[in-house]
């Protein structure tokens, strides 16, 4: 199986990712956490990205698809498919992808799009908290964190008010501009994002193959 997570930031992709990389067996593939993991081993790379990460703004292709295409020729990818979330971010990413691909002769299965209003994104974002233990995603109000991890739980730097607005923008922008290329190729299936983590995962499993 290999998949696409498409979604504006807040959408709820991380959560429902990590459900569906158990359901399906195959390894998660996080553009964003593997540029937060370069963020923290201070490469230069991770230098370069952070600064653009903290203020909203995408990281340049070539750069992304670089680390997309080592990672998918590593053998878990390549022997159990994929689910990437937050890759690919633009046109010429989703081009990039569709090459790596048909190079190898592999074609993708779905394309989720996880659908919620721009309305609700600001208050997700800003309460989001994450354990940097187990990667697991808590949302202050609405799926709150036992008190046992509160005292380690961190708050991502670009989940700031100011810095949500502008990946707002970027995803309209750049992100949403993949849709169309993805609905031509019959491979999207609009999900709806908006209720408790369990509906959403629900509404995924209905609207995935087997
Ligand atoms: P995410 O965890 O997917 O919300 O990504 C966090 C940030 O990492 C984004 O706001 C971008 O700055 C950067 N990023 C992650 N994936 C990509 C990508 N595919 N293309 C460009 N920038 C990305």
């Amino acid at each position: 199986m290999r998949m696409i997570f498409i979604g504006p930031p807040g959408a709820g992709k991380g959560t429902q990712a990590a459900r569906l990389v158990e359901r399906y067996g195959i390894p998660h593939v996080s553009t964003g956490d593997m540029l937060r993991a370069a963020v923290k081993a201070g490469t230069p790379m991770g230098q370069m990205a952070g600064a653009l990460m903290a203020d909203g703004k995408l990281v340049p292709d070539d750069v992304i698809v670089g680390i997309v295409r080592e990672r998918l020729a590593e053998p878990d990818c390549q022997a159990k498919g994929v689910l990437l979330d937050g890759f690919p971010r633009t046109v010429a990413q989703a081009e990039a992808l569709d090459q790596m691909l048909d190079s190898e002769g592999i074609a993708l299965d779905a394309v989720v799009l996880l659908e919620v209003p721009d309305g609700l994104i600001e208050e997700r974002i800003v309460g989001r908290r994450s354990d940097p233990e187990t990667g697991r995603i808590y949302h202050l109000t609405y799926d709150p964190p036992p008190a046992d991890v509160v005292g380690r739980l961190v708050h991502r730097p670009d989940d700031t008010e100011e810095a949500v607005r502008k990946r707002l923008a970027a995803y309209h922008a750049q992100t949403a501009p993949i849709v169309p290329f993805y609905e031509a190729k019959g491979l999207v299936r609009r999900v709806d994002g908006v209720g408790s983590p369990d509906a959403v995962t629900a509404r995924i499993a209905d609207a995935l193959p087997g």
